[in-house]
């Protein structure tokens, strides 16, 4: 009888090697087919790892499903089981999508039908095993598993369920899953599929409804939004559930993200912003992803090969939404139609700041928490250790160099008990040059991708 694929072996460099061994069998006892099924699965993987790697929506903070009956795997949502690179991309997933081909023909995707690329898809079994024993080998804390569309919505979005499904139910498997929903599927396979994944994303794809309109004419905008309000419907009851009743089958306990494709089109970061801002107060988003668009088509809609995205523009959205969610700053204080671009040089906290220097300095020893939390330089556990911290003594340059705090950037913004401190009357244009001259930036020279598998 035939034994399965048992050992994914990961070499050194980071590049998966792959060896089929048998249970039972020595390495020279493998035969011709195994090398076959081999050979077939890593084609496949090449392809459809690759293909996935445009995502960027795979995150898995907030997942939380813990091991009680022996299964495999754990998810916390302390992110102990993921890495994150620096910009925030997640590596820790096996992040692959079922299949690159496609019925749709959206202009800015690699996999779009009328794209000359060779094509793959797994079958629901090879997923799963794949999973399992790239688990099995601590290679990966999770699955992220997206996909093309092949011959409607429902059918494809079936095959993403019964993976979830298998894994949760026949390997009783505990890691995290992040499992796209695809956009017009019916709401009963989106409540089976919200049952075993740990988050749930529906792409909104581009910034504005003209953006989609002009690059992807056959898609519609009401089929991303309507699964998103049932999804959304969903999760807010499992939450209300679950205080009442301990025993409520969890729902998409890490919630619902989206991500926009951002640079493809001519939106603004004003208009990329306020969508962002709209999906997180109507849809209870999780989180909203930012993914530049990489040149790859000739497409006279799009823009030129060789001209991607700057990296940095990422990086200051991500910023700026960092800002709404967590330091209550609001889009039109971050951005105006005036200037509807983030500054490319400075974080977005420290050009809200320039532009309204009339509020500072601030005594560090005196101004309230959510107005610390403003001053550049210093972040939410800061603003707290601050407050804490103050009212057991004067706090000054040592105590605040002690905490942490970027005092290249924060010292021309505050006041505290230090004669070191001497404010100027600076004007924000020089204030910025000084901190281009003597920071550096956390966020330079850093470009990190998917790490490939091969
Ligand atoms: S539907 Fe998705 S996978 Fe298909 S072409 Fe459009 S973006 Fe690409």
């Amino acid at each position: 009888m035939r034994q399965p694929i048992d050992a994914y072996v990961l070499s050194k460099c980071g590049y998966v090697s792959l060896f089929a061994v048998r249970s039972g069998y020595r390495f020279r006892n493998f035969v011709r087919e195994d090398f076959t099924m081999w050979e077939r699965i890593t084609e496949k993987l090449k392809i459809l790892s690759d293909a996935a790697k445009y995502d960027v929506s795979c995150a898995s903070s907030g997942g939380k499903r813990k091991n009680e009956n022996k299964g495999l795997g754990n998810s916390a949502n302390s992110g102990i089981c993921h890495a994150y690179t620096e910009d925030g991309r997640c590596v820790s997933l096996l992040k692959i999508l079922l299949t690159n081909f496609c019925i749709f023909d959206c202009a800015y995707c690699v996999s779009r039908k009328s794209n000359d690329i060779k094509r793959a898809a797994f079958t629901v079994q090879e997923v799963v095993d794949l999973t399992i024993n790239f688990y099995r080998r601590n290679y990966i804390e999770g699955l992220f598993l997206s996909s093309g569309i092949f011959t409607n919505a429902d059918y494809t979005m079936e095959r993403l369920v019964l993976i979830a499904k298998k894994l949760r139910t026949e390997h009783n498997f505990h890691g995290y899953i992040h499992l796209k929903a695809i956009p017009g599927a019916s709401p009963e396979l989106l409540r089976e599929a919200g049952l075993y994944a740990d988050r749930l994303s529906i792409n909104i794809e581009m910034p504005t409804e003209q953006g989609l309109k002009l690059l992807a004419p056959d898609k519609n905008r009401e089929d991303m939004i309507r699964p998103m309000n049932y999804l959304k419907t969903e999760i807010q009851q499992y939450k209300e559930e679950i205080v009442k009743f301990k025993k409520t089958p969890a729902f998409a306990p890490a919630g619902q993200s989206t991500q926009m494709v951002v640079g493809a089109t001519q939106e603004t970061d004003l208009q990329v912003l306020y969508t962002a801002n709209h999906f997180y107060k109507k849809m209870q988003m999780k989180r909203v992803y930012y993914s530049g668009y990489v040149p790859i088509s000739t497409d006279n809609r799009l823009p030129a090969i060789g001209t991607p995205v700057p990296m940095i523009r990422e990086n200051r959205l991500y910023q700026a939404d960092w800002l709404l969610r967590f330091y209550s700053f609001n889009v039109n204080e971050l951005i105006s139609p005036e200037q509807p671009l983030l500054d490319l040089d400075i974080d977005p906290k420290l050009s809200w700041a320039l532009r309204n220097l009339s509020i500072f300095p601030l005594d560090i020893n005196k101004a309230e928490l959510p107005l610390i939390k403003r001053i550049p330089g210093i972040g939410v556990s800061s603003a707290l250790k601050i407050v804490a911290a103050r009212k057991f003594r004067k706090l000054n340059w040592e105590h605040l160099k002690k905490m942490g705090i970027a005092l290249n950037r924060a010292r021309y913004f505050i006041t505290c008990n230090s004669p070191d401190f001497e404010i100027k009357d600076y004007q924000p244009q020089q204030i910025k040059q000084f901190i281009l001259t003597k920071g550096n930036s956390k966020y330079e020279n850093t470009f990190s991708q998917q790490i490939p598998l091969f």
